[in-house]
């Protein structure tokens, strides 16, 4: 009985340093549907508000047409399959979504997964064994770490974005004697909507015959000319020898994950990735709601082009008002703060001005790089954009940031 006191014990002092710290997450209560404008609970009730941290890069998570396909794959296909895929999980409905994704994004074959987390956390395990190396992005997401931690290929780093640096690497694993080279990396990184250069990234992957591979989770549905991600947008369609991404950001924003590429790949993937082989099979209104978004997103590209309207007003506005910005052309937009306590200052002030948007300081972001990080949504009107300026402005000179 001590014993286990003390383990509560310690778990209480933990919980303790992470509020002393001040990087305690709370979770906000949202009471409607993920929109451009949501209802929040506070402690007088709820309150309507702009929001500018949701993934929902087309404003598809509450779309009418994409819960209609949901509603009706529901009728059509039940709740739930009770199964992982290879034992009684695979409906037809898999089956279209897997190709229509392959065909999509330009590859051969594709996997589904519960969650992107899961695609990239049974991705490296089956593929490479410890003659063989990663090559991986030293700010690569959290999910790429841990797949990369459970296979035994060796690992090298490189500084973030710097591709003599991954070149080095590379140089270095074919001096280590390397059977294959793997170089991983986020396709676009969510902290600063930094884009890879995957056309250098190709490049140097030719030279030293290794295999490139990106995680798609901030491209895929509306990066590129018509939506097809990373690799459309830096022109190596075609040329990606695996893609992993999810379902639960711009596609629709329920949850789910893919990997795509050679089919030979995604068939030993079926055999022994094990979030694959040991979870439960994606939910069929969530496969049925997908494969209307890529109807949606293949018919016109009204939406991205949308969010990328949205994107550049936004970007030049909120310059004029006086506003730091990190340069880019990804709707993901880091408003440069630098000061911890002051980024807090004014996504408080936001709030109160009914605009959601979230700051980020250390260790989230380098110390002294403290930022509100806005994303833009196809969902957001013109009319939402000046008020969020407005917004800003005014708390900006206020709180003495402009
Ligand atoms: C969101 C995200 C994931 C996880 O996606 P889920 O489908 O929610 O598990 C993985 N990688 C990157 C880069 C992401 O941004």
């Amino acid at each position: 009985m001590a014993e286990k006191l003390s383990f509560y014990d310690y778990i209480r002092h933990e919980l303790d340093d992470i509020q002393s710290s001040g990087l305690f997450k709370k979770e906000r209560v949202i009471t409607s549907a993920q929109r451009a404008r949501i209802s929040v609970q506070t402690p007088s009730g709820s309150k309507e508000v702009l929001n500018f941290c949701a993934n929902n890069y087309l404003g598809l998570s509450a779309h009418p047409d994409v819960i209609k396909a949901a509603q009706d794959a529901l009728a059509t296909h039940g709740f739930g399959l009770s199964s992982v895929r290879f034992i009684c999980g695979t409906q037809d409905l898999h089956k279209t979504l897997e190709s229509r994704l392959s065909q999509f994004l330009g590859t051969q074959d594709t996997i589904l997964y519960p969650a992107a987390f899961d695609a990239n956390g049974g991705l490296f395990e089956p593929l490479l064994g410890e003659m063989d190396a990663i090559v991986s992005d030293q700010l690569n997401h959290a999910s790429i770490i841990d797949g990369i931690r459970l296979c035994k290929a060796k690992r090298y780093r490189y500084l973030h974005n710097d591709m003599a640096d991954a070149r080095r690497c590379c140089e270095e694993a074919r001096r280590d004697g390397a059977r294959f080279i793997l170089v991983f990396t986020d396709g676009v990184f969510s902290m600063d909507g930094t884009i890879a250069q995957l056309d250098k990234l190709r490049i140097i992957c030719d030279e030293y015959n290794a295999l490139l591979g990106i995680d798609e989770c901030h491209a895929t549905g509306f990066l590129g000319k018509t939506g097809r991600g990373t690799h459309e947008f830096k022109g190596v369609f075609g040329k990606i020898d695996i893609i992993t991404g999810t379902l639960g950001k711009a596609m629709g924003g329920a949850s789910g994950g893919f990997t795509s590429g050679r089919s030979e790949v995604i068939q030993l993937l079926r055999q022994r990735s094990r979030p694959y082989l040991f979870s439960n099979t994606l939910a069929p209104n969530i496969v049925g709601a997908t494969i209307k978004v890529l109807d949606m997103i293949e018919n016109s590209t009204e939406l991205r082009d949308r969010l990328m309207n949205n994107t550049r007003f936004f970007r030049e506005a909120i310059q004029a008002e006086g506003f730091e910005i990190k340069t880019g052309e990804h709707p993901i937009i880091p408003i440069m703060i630098y000061d911890a306590v002051k980024t807090q200052a004014l996504a408080t002030r936001l709030l109160d001005l009914d605009i959601y948007a979230i700051g980020f300081f250390f260790p989230v972001v380098p110390k002294n790089q403290a930022r509100i990080r806005v994303q833009m949504s196809a969902a957001h009107s013109q009319t939402d954009l000046e008020k969020a300026v407005s917004a800003f402005g005014h708390a900006g000179r206020e709180l003495g940031i402009i």
